[in-house]
C-alpha cells in the first residue's frame, strides 16, 4: 500500500471541499494541503439542468475547472476513501494510505429517494439526478429520444430540468403532493406566479397531489399512478424529490450525526473532535433565524461553511463563523427570475413568529418606458416590533440574481426596517427602479406603517 502523508486532507472535491482546500492553503501557506476526489471530471452542479436543453447542451460544456484549486498549490487526487481512522489519524483508499493532522469532510449529498419508490428506481426509464457525469449523461441519452417525460418533485430542480425538456417540445408533467410549486421558497402568491410562468412554457403541473404507483411493462416504465386515480403516461421519470448528506464514511469513523443525518458541527464547522471538519451538503445544518435543524442544500451556503471552515483549521482567525443557512436562492423561469432568502410568511406563521409582510411592485427601470422595463416586486418579511428583516421574495428581471443577495445580507446582518427606509442606493434610468420608488425601501415602508 502506497503512503502519503499530508497536514490537511479534504475529502471530496465539491464547491465545499474546493473552497475548503484554497482557504486552508491561503490562510496556512505552509501546510500541505490534499483534496481527494472521486471524479476526475467534476460537473458544476448547479448547471447540471442545462446541459440537458440548448444553452449548454452537453455535460462537456459543464465541467468544473480545478485550476483554481491546484493554482493556489494545493494537492489534487483521484480516488475514493473507503475508511478513516480518526484516533490513528489516517485515511484509507483501495491502495493508498494518508496519514493527516485535521481532516475536513466535504462529501456531498446524493438523491433522496423515498422508501416507496426504492423498487420503481430500478426500472428502465426511472431517474434521479446525482452530480455525477456519467449517470447525466445516461439520462440524457435515454430522454433524447423519448417524448414522455414525468418529473416528481417541484423543487427547483425538478422545474429547471422539466423546462428544459419542454423547450425542445417534449411533453413534460411535474408531480408534487404540495399544493404550490417551489413551495418551500415561495408563498403562495409568488409561486402562483411562478406556476402560470411554467405552464406556458409547456409544463403541465399536477399538484396538490401524491404519487401512487409506477407502472411498468417487462421492467420498462409507462406511467406514474396518482392518489386520484388519473394515470399520466411516462417514458421517463426523473425523481427529483430531494437529497440525503452523503455520510456513510463519517457514520463508520464515529461521528455525531445530526437530525436529517448530516454530521453534527459547531459554527466553525468543528466536530467534537476539534481536528476534525465537516462542510457543505454532509454537514449538519440549522436555520438562521428559526435555528430549527434545517434540510437546504445549496452550493452558496456549502461555500460560506466552507470558508468558515478553512480560515479556522489551526486557529480560530474570525469571531464569524456559519451561523445557519439563509436559504438564499434564486432560479429563472422563462424570462422571468424568482429568488427568495430568509423564511417566508407560511413558515413564519408555522413557528409562531409575530410578523409584519410588506410588497412593493414597481419597474425594474425608470421611466417605465425605458425599452427593457419589466415590472419587480419586493416581498419583506419583518418582526412586528423590532422591524427587523428575517425575509424576502422578489419576482422581476435578471437583476433579481443580485438584489436578492442585497436582501441576504439585511437578514445576515439583523438590519431593520427602520435603516432601509432610508437606505442610499445608486440609481440609473438603464439599470435600476427610481429613486422614489426603489423596491426594498418602499416595501420597508409599508412594513413600518403596519408595525404595532
Ligand atoms: C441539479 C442541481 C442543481 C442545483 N442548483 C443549485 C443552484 O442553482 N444554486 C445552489 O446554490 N445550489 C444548487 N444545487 C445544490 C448544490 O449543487 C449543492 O448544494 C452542492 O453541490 C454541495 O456541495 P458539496 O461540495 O457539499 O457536495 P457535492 O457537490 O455533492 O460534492 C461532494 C463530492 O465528494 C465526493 N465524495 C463523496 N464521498 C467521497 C469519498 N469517500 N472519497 C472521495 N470523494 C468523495 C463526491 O463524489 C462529490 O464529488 C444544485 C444541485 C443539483 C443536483
Amino acid at each position: 500500500m502506497k503512503k502519503v502523508q499530508c497536514d490537511v486532507l479534504v475529502i471530496g472535491g465539491g464547491p465545499a471541499g474546493g473552497i475548503t482546500a484554497i482557504t486552508a492553503k491561503r490562510h496556512n501557506p505552509e501546510k500541505e494541503i490534499l483534496l481527494i476526489r472521486e471524479d476526475k471530471e467534476q460537473l458544476v452542479p448547479c448547471a447540471i439542468p442545462y446541459v440537458f436543453g440548448d444553452i449548454l447542451g452537453s455535460t462537456e460544456k459543464n465541467i468544473a475547472s480545478c485550476a483554481p484549486v491546484e493554482n493556489t498549490g494545493v494537492k489534487t487526487m483521484v480516488g475514493v476513501v473507503d475508511e478513516v481512522s480518526i484516533e490513528d489519524k489516517k485515511a484509507y483508499t483501495k491502495d493508498t494510505q494518508i496519514s493527516f493532522d485535521k481532516l475536513v469532510f466535504a462529501t456531498g449529498s446524493t438523491p433522496f429517494v423515498r422508501a416507496a419508490m426504492s423498487e420503481a428506481v430500478k426500472l428502465e426509464g426511472v431517474f434521479t439526478v446525482p452530480k455525477c457525469k456519467e449517470k447525466i449523461d445516461q439520462l440524457k441519452t435515454y430522454v433524447d429520444t423519448k417524448q414522455q417525460i414525468t418529473i416528481v418533485g417541484s423543487g427547483f430542480i425538478g422545474v429547471e430540468i422539466g423546462l428544459e425538456f419542454a423547450k425542445s417540445g417534449k411533453e413534460v408533467t411535474i408531480i408534487d403532493g404540495a399544493e404550490h410549486m417551489l413551495h418551500t421558497a415561495f408563498d403562495v402568491e409568488l409561486a402562483s406566479q411562478a406556476e402560470e410562468l411554467a405552464e406556458k412554457a409547456g409544463l403541465t403541473l399536477e399538484l396538490g397531489n401524491y404519487v401512487d404507483s409506477i407502472e411498468e411493462e417487462n421492467g420498462i416504465v409507462t406511467g406514474v399512478g396518482l392518489r386520484r386515480g388519473k394515470v399520466i403516461k411516462s417514458e421517463v421519470v426523473i425523481l427529483a424529490t430531494g437529497y440525503k448528506p452523503e455520510t456513510d464514511l463519517a457514520k463508520k469513523a464515529g461521528l455525531k450525526l445530526a437530525r436529517y443525518g448530516g454530521i453534527w458541527v459547531d459554527e466553525y464547522m468543528r466536530t467534537r473532535n476539534h481536528d476534525i471538519f465537516a462542510v457543505g451538503d454532509c454537514a449538519a445544518r440549522r436555520d438562521f433565524i428559526t435555528r430549527e435543524p434545517s434540510k437546504v442544500m445549496l452550493a452558496s451556503t456549502s461555500v460560506s461553511e466552507a470558508r468558515a471552515a478553512g480560515s479556522s483549521l489551526y486557529k480560530i482567525k474570525y469571531i464569524k463563523g456559519f451561523n445557519g443557512t439563509i436559504a438564499i436562492f434564486s432560479t429563472m423561469i422563462m424570462d422571468r427570475a424568482f429568488a427568495s432568502a430568509g423564511v417566508t410568511e407560511a413558515q413564519a406563521k408555522i413557528q409562531n413568529l409575530d410578523i409584519v409582510t410588506g410588497t412593493f411592485e414597481g419597474m425594474n427601470r425608470h421611466p417605465a418606458t425605458i425599452p427593457d422595463a419589466v415590472k419587480q416586486s419586493v416581498k419583506l418579511i419583518a418582526m412586528n416590533h423590532s422591524g427587523r428583516i428575517i425575509g424576502g421574495q422578489i419576482i422581476g428581471g435578471p437583476e433579481v440574481g443580485e438584489l436578492i443577495n442585497i436582501i441576504g445580507l439585511l437578514i445576515e446582518e439583523k438590519v431593520s426596517v427602520y435603516t432601509l427606509m432610508s437606505l442610499q442606493v445608486a440609481t440609473h434610468p438603464l439599470l435600476t427602479a427610481a429613486p422614489t420608488n426603489y423596491p426594498i425601501a418602499k416595501a420597508a415602508e409599508i412594513i413600518s406603517k403596519k408595525m404595532e
